[in-house]
Formats: C-alpha cells, sequence, structure tokens
C-alpha cells in the first residue's frame, strides 16, 4: 500500500481545516447551542427571558404604532405580489418611518433601537407582506450590514447615512452560478491593478434581491493572498456606476416574494478603488457569515408575524364558518389545527426573542442559535400557513384570500440565507466540535498515559459527568418544574448520543448526513424548549397570561413543550432505529436507474 492518502481524506483535512479556520478563531465561550452538545445548561443565554428595556420600550411603541398606520394605509401586499413590485410609495414611507435604520447609531442617522425591538418592527411587517419584509431585510440586515461591522470611519461616514435614511439602496452579492449552497466556492475574480490603486472584477453574481435596484452592493469576490499561491474571498463595495457593472436581468420572474426584485448581474473588468475593501482582505466569507448571522434571525422574527397572522386567520374563521350544523372550531381535527398553530407561534416569538437578545448583549459567538432559529422557524412556519390553508379549504385556493400567496411567499425561507439541510449539516458539525475536541483529546491523553494522566482524568471526568449528571435548568417555580427536570433529563440523553455517535462514527461523521439531521433536530427542539419554558416562566412570575391579559392559560407553552420533548425523544430513538440502510439503498438504485421505479 503507498503512504499517500486518498483523495476524499485529502479533501475532508482541507474542507475541516477551511472550516476551522473560518469559523473559530481562539478560545470560545460555551454559549446555550454549544453548550447541550456538551450536556450543559448555559442557562444565562436564556434566563431571565429578555426583555426590551423600559424606555426603549416606549420609544418602540410609538415606533410600532406609526408603522402599523402607515401600513394599514399603505400597504397593499396583494397588489404587491400581482404587479410583482413594490411601489415606490412604500419605500419611501418606509424610509421616513426610519425603518431602514432601526439598529444602525444615530451618528448615521439611524434610531439606535436593540435588534429585539428591530424584531418586533420586523415581526410586523412580516405578518402581512413577505416580499416588503424580505426587502427590509436585505436592505437593513444584510445590504448594509457589512459596513456597519466593518466598515473603516471614513466607509460609513461615506456610505451609511444615506443607506440608514433609505435615499439609496443596498444589496448582498455572494451567490453565482457555481456558489450556492457552496458559498466557499466564489469565481468573481478581484485582480490587483499593477499600480496596487484599485481591483478589477470579473464574475457573474445570481438571485441577488434588489441587485438591479441598489445603489451600493456589498460583493463578494476571490483576491490573490500575498506570498502565496491561493485565493481567498474578500468583501467589496460596489457601485452599479462603476464602468463594467452589468444588469443581466434586473427582475427574474418566480413564484414567491415577487415584490422583490431578484438579479442577475455581471461584473467585466470593473475597477473598483482598493479603498472600497470591507473588513480585511481575504476575510469575505467570515463576513458573509456573520452578517448572515442578523438575516436569519429576522427570519425568525418575520416568521412569528406569519404564523401569528395565520392563527389570527385561521381562528376567525374556523369560528365563522358552519358545515354540519357546526362551526368548523367545534371539530377536534380543526382545535388540533389551531392549538398546533398557536403552540407555534409562541414558541417562535419565545425563540427570536432570545436569540435577538444574543446580539443586543453581545456575546461572543451564536452562530448555532441564528441558524437553530432560521432552520426551525422556516420549517415550522411553512407547517402552519399549510394549517391556516386547511381551515379554509376550497376558499385558501383562490386569489381573493391570502394563503396561495402565503404558500408561495413562504416556500423560499427554507431554501435563502442557507438552505435548510446545509444549515442542519452545520448545527450537528459545529456543534458536535466540542465533545469531538474532548474525545480526541482524551484519546491522545490515554496514549501517553503517564505524561498527561490528570488531562485524561479531568476530560474524562468532564465526560463521564455529562453522562450521569443532568443540567440543572434553573426554574423554580412548582407549576413548570415537571417541565425543567424533563428538558434536563433529555439534555442528559442527548448529550449520551452525542458522545455515542462520536465514539462510533469518528471523524465520518462528517459524511453521515441522517445521524447529523437527527442530532441537529434534537439540538434545536431542545433549544425551543429552553426558549419556551424561559419565557412562560418569565409570564407567570410577571403574573402576565399569555397572547396578552385576555384570561388564557398557558396551554400553547405546555403543549409546545410537550410536543418538543416527544420529537426530541423520537429524533434521538431514530439514532438506534432507523431505515439508513434501506434509504441509501433506495436513493442509490434510483439515482442509477434515472429515476424509474417501473
Ligand atoms: C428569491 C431568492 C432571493 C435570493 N437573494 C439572494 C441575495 O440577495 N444575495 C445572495 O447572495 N443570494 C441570494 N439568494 C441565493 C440563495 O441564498 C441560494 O439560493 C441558496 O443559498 C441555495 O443555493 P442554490 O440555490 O444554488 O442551491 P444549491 O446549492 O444548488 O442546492 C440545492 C439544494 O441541494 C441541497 N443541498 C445543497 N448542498 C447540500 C449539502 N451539503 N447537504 C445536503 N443537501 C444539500 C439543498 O436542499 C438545496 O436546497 C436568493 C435566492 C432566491 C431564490
Amino acid at each position: 500500500m503507498s503512504g499517500t492518502k486518498p483523495q476524499t481524506d485529502v479533501q475532508r483535512e482541507k474542507q475541516v481545516r477551511e472550516a476551522e479556520e473560518l469559523l473559530f478563531t481562539g478560545p470560545q465561550k460555551v454559549g446555550m447551542g454549544k453548550g447541550l452538545f456538551l450536556g450543559r445548561f448555559v442557562a444565562d443565554w436564556i434566563m431571565p427571558y429578555p426583555a426590551i428595556a423600559q424606555v426603549e420600550r416606549e420609544r418602540l411603541a410609538g415606533a410600532l404604532s406609526e408603522l402599523r398606520a402607515f401600513l394599514d394605509t399603505n400597504l397593499n401586499p396583494s397588489a404587491i405580489d400581482r404587479q410583482a413590485d413594490i411601489p415606490r410609495e412604500v419605500i419611501d414611507g418606509l424610509s421616513r418611518l426610519g425603518v431602514f435604520g432601526m439598529t444602525a447609531p444615530k451618528e448615521f442617522g439611524g434610531r439606535g433601537f436593540s435588534q429585539m425591538a428591530y424584531c418586533k418592527v420586523m415581526e410586523e411587517i412580516g405578518g402581512r407582506c413577505a416580499s416588503t419584509a424580505i426587502f427590509v431585510n436585505v436592505q437593513h440586515s444584510i445590504g448594509m450590514r457589512a459596513l456597519l461591522l466593518f466598515g473603516t470611519p471614513e466607509q460609513k461616514k461615506t456610505w451609511l447615512p444615506d443607506l440608514v435614511s433609505g435615499r439609496k439602496l443596498a444589496a448582498f452579492a455572494l451567490t453565482e452560478p457555481e456558489a450556492g449552497s457552496d458559498a466557499a466556492n466564489v469565481q468573481t475574480m478581484a485582480t490587483p491593478s499593477a499600480d496596487g490603486s484599485h481591483y478589477i472584477l470579473n464574475g457573474e453574481k445570481r438571485y441577488i434581491t434588489s441587485g438591479a435596484l441598489a445603489d451600493v452592493l456589498t460583493v463578494m469576490a476571490r483576491t490573490p493572498i500575498p506570498g502565496k499561491n491561493e485565493t481567498a474571498i474578500t468583501a467589496f463595495l460596489v457601485t452599479p456606476k462603476m464602468p463594467g457593472f452589468q444588469v443581466v436581468e434586473p427582475r427574474m420572474e418566480k413564484v414567491g416574494i415577487r415584490g422583490t426584485a431578484t438579479a442577475k448581474l455581471a461584473f467585466r473588468d470593473m475597477r473598483v478603488p482598493k479603498e472600497n475593501i470591507l473588513g480585511a482582505p481575504g476575510k469575505g466569507l467570515k463576513i458573509a457569515l456573520h452578517i448572515l448571522d442578523f438575516g436569519r434571525t429576522t427570519f425568525g422574527a418575520s416568521c412569528t408575524g406569519l404564523a401569528k397572522t395565520c392563527l389570527r386567520l385561521a381562528v376567525e374563521h374556523a369560528n365563522k364558518r358552519r358545515q354540519f350544523d357546526k362551526t368548523l372550531a367545534e371539530f377536534e381535527l380543526i382545535k388540533k389545527k389551531i392549538a398546533r398553530m398557536a403552540a407555534g407561534a409562541y414558541s417562535l416569538e419565545a425563540m427570536t426573542t432570545v436569540t435577538a437578545s444574543l446580539i443586543d448583549r453581545g456575546m461572543e459567538d451564536y452562530m448555532l442559535e441564528t441558524a437553530m432559529l432560521k432552520v426551525f422557524s422556516t420549517e415550522a412556519v411553512w407547517m402552519l400557513v399549510n394549517d391556516a390553508f386547511q381551515v379554509y379549504g376550497g376558499a385558501a385556493y383562490f386569489t381573493d384570500q391570502p394563503f396561495e400567496r402565503m404558500l408561495r411567499d413562504a416556500r423560499i425561507n427554507q431554501i435563502g440565507e442557507g438552505a435548510n439541510e446545509v444549515l442542519t449539516s452545520f448545527i450537528a458539525l459545529v456543534g458536535l466540535r466540542g465533545p469531538g475536541r474532548q474525545f480526541q483529546e482524551l484519546q491522545e491523553a490515554l496514549h501517553h498515559p503517564w505524561g498527561e494522566w490528570r488531562k485524561a482524568w479531568v476530560l474524562g471526568l468532564d465526560r463521564a459527568g455529562a453522562a450521569i449528571r443532568a443540567p440543572d435548568v434553573p426554574v423554580r417555580s412548582p407549576q413548570l418544574r415537571p417541565y425543567a427536570d424533563r428538558l434536563s433529563k433529555l439534555i442528559r440523553h442527548f448529550n449520551m448520543d452525542v458522545s455515542r455517535a462520536l465514539f462510533r462514527y469518528r471523524e465520518e461523521i462528517l459524511e453521515r448526513q441522517y445521524v447529523q439531521e437527527r442530532l441537529a433536530r434534537a439540538a434545536m427542539e431542545l433549544f425551543a424548549s429552553a426558549c419556551t419554558l424561559s419565557r412562560w416562566y418569565a409570564e407567570l412570575q410577571s403574573g402576565q397570561t399569555q397572547f396578552g391579559s385576555n384570561g388564557v392559560s398557558h396551554g400553547a407553552a405546555e403543549l409546545f413543550l410537550r410536543g418538543s420533548f416527544r420529537r426530541t425523544r423520537r429524533s434521538l430513538s431514530e439514532m438506534h432505529e432507523n431505515d439508513d440502510a434501506a434509504v441509501t439503498a433506495t436513493a442509490d438504485w434510483v439515482l442509477q436507474h434515472g429515476g424509474r421505479i417501473d
């Protein structure tokens, strides 16, 4: 046997090295998501349930009431969908209301709100019109975010005031024909000029929201790494006035969020001054990942808004429509949907609030939580829209009702800003890294028992401790104690399955997506349960009832927790009993036979 490694191993090692470089620099504190994979409940990331500060709450109430009044009069989601355009008056109105600068600092004309407050605004817009919500998300959450986070003082002074005020529009251009889910495969090249004063960009971008409307685009392109024969991705600020900027197609025809303009762009020998580099050269992908943390949190807020709208409409219809001499609401199969929708809406709001608070608190690394929120909320809301659709029956199928539009619009959520499959795998692999490292170190220490016995002992104790001890979930209400105990036991159970998976698959876990999916699903349910429990606990402590002060009990929270615990157990039990071999065999056979089963 030759000493050279198989190509797949070499590729895998390269990918792991790149991912490590990209995602992890320096020692990391263990947050809620990573803690779950280590069998811990990092309570202070979740509890007490975050609340918007009193002074901000008053400002936010004012902002929301103005926004509602404007949207009631000026926003027509069905016309936006039909005409495939968001009217300029709507964009101007949102600009006047300061929506595009909600979280931007006041020195640039922003309103200086927290991410939690901004999420309330996005919930309001997302509950009405997905096109408008995505448009705002692109402008505020991803279009100008790189500038806000990584811009130099000069760049911020030059570009931000116009973007924050909405006088100018922004876009974020990462995706290309060969770089979709595989974002690192960007092919657009940025070659430095001989005198080093500028870069020459050549390449294509596709599916870029507001790409042909934007006055400023954050564009990801490949630049040479000085002294090496390699390239890395760098973020550039680009304007359409730069010679060589081409709009290939300004509005690609599409199924949903039709009000947004999704563009194909090309850059042909486009000269971009070196002053337009955003952040450090070669760190573009890291910048993109960080920006998407914000976009994904906003997805959670928009999905919460949509969930609440669906619930309200379904309840209205179920109480009104009569069949078999009863209202629909009297049938158990309709009650089941309504209750499920209420539970979903309650938990999505809790997850979004907690995740947004992590950004506000300046926590070190919340990419696991934002990814969990994105996948969980977009899948939950898809089911919720479907439930509302079903409650309306045939009526939902016609365009005078909003449901067919909502269904079309909601579909993008599972693909945009990271396809859910890719994020599911990401959640598992980022989560597994902590315990994986511990195992690796333990193994290495055990190979040198005399030199490193102390380390082996500590690591072994930590692993064994997590397996024996269920973590404390600090909920002190007798009413909620049973839920806290069940959550705590499930975290221990999850951690044991994490350990088993690492022992069984070792490095191969990188390729085992069935296993990754189960672990990621369990982690997402545990995170969702923790947020829901935290919210419920806070509301009990403050004497509040859910959905305002209408005397309703916390049925939705309880229902969510019961279902979520069951789903977690199911995901974990499938670690041991599953159809994986049959799934692979069937898929392989069908794939080899051109999709025929006859
Ligand atoms: C309406 C719309 C607006 C958009 N706006 C923007 C924008 O403003 N800026 C921007 O940069 N991009 C934008 N995008 C692009 C979007 O982010 C990509 O579509 C998305 O990342 C998926 O890439 P892809 O479409 O090339 O799918 P592909 O990468 O071809 O993937 C197709 C499917 O394969 C599966 N898949 C892929 N990789 C894996 C894997 N490793 N494991 C398991 N399954 C996998 C997933 O199910 C995925 O849905 C937009 C897209 C749309 C449709």
